[in-house]
């Protein structure tokens, strides 16, 4: 637990999405730790729950919400107004992975459906929504999305993903440049390599199989931990950061720099 005298997001009101799993449940519970109401949106209803159970009803609440279904974009934006009064934080971090290996000459273009549909268009409703939320009560909120290491470097693995994920830092541009006249700051958090149930159930391996196979994905000795990205969500949400606007704050080790040096 912070120490009151800590807490960064005292009386501001948050929403996680993908926030059952992963990246975005530490980022629920730190959200919670320093001071905030958090409303989890995820489409996995029991994992939701057990969280909110573990974080605590008093400030914390669960909300089916599929981010690819606009009008559940909506109602959940309305039901945290209705239940907190305002919005000050969105944290759109729903997303995910394709297939791997996959080879542009035998690309299937038309598979990409679902993953657009989570990943680029629910991001935007999420924007949308809040921002609007933020505009109408004059709250000046903070919105960040998550990208990824790969939209910064690119991969040779998995093209749908990649494209979605540089599409998030063209969403994330654009409405920073816009909402900053209404005092919203719009950022991203781009993880490298992590072990979540994301690369587990892609790979098949458990958490510690992952950070083995993700080892040598930094420069740094050690792993990249979801405690690290969700420090620095804690950062782009809190007033430490009031002055950050269309930043891509990237989180990996040092991953990004381990390429080629030309002699
Ligand atoms: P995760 O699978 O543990 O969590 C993702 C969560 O999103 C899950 O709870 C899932 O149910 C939820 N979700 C999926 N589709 C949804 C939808 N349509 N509506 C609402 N919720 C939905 O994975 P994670 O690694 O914590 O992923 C979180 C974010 O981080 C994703 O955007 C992912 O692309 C990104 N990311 C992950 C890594 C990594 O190595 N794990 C690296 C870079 C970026």
């Amino acid at each position: 637990m912070t120490n009151s005298a800590l807490k960064k997001l005292e009386g501001k009101v948050a929403i996680v999405t993908g926030g059952a799993s992963g990246i975005g449940k530490e980022t629920a519970r730190r959200f919670s730790s320093h001071g905030a109401k958090v409303v989890i949106a995820d489409i996995q209803d029991e994992k939701g729950r057990d969280l909110v159970e573990s974080i605590g009803s008093h400030c914390c609440t669960y909300i089916h919400c599929d981010v690819a279904d606009e009008q559940q974009v909506i109602s959940l934006v309305h039901s945290t107004l209705q239940l907190y009064g305002k919005l000050d934080i969105m944290f759109s971090n729903a997303g995910v992975l394709g297939s791997v290996e996959q080879d542009i000459l035998d690309f299937d273009v038309s598979a990409c459906e679902r993953l657009f549909a989570v990943n680029v268009k629910g991001m935007a409703s999420c924007v949308k929504h809040s921002a609007r939320a933020m505009v109408d009560k004059d709250i000046k909120g903070s919105i960040i999305c998550t990208a990824s290491i790969f939209a910064t470097i690119g991969t040779d693995k998995y093209i749908d993903y990649t494209m979605s994920k540089y599409a998030v830092l063209g969403l994330m541009r654009s409405a920073s440049k816009q909402l900053g006249a209404h005092g919203i700051r719009v950022n991203c958090v781009s993880p490298g390599a992590v072990a979540t149930p994301m690369p587990c159930n892609t790979f098949g391996r458990n958490e510690e199989g992952i950070e083995r196979l993700f080892e040598s994905s930094s420069s740094l000795k050690g792993v990249l931990k979801v405690k690290h990205v969700a420090d620095a969500v804690v950062f782009l949400a809190s007033e430490d950061s009031e002055f950050v606007n269309g930043h891509n704050l990237v989180v990996d080790g040092g991953l990004n720099t381990l390429q080629l040096t030309p002699p």
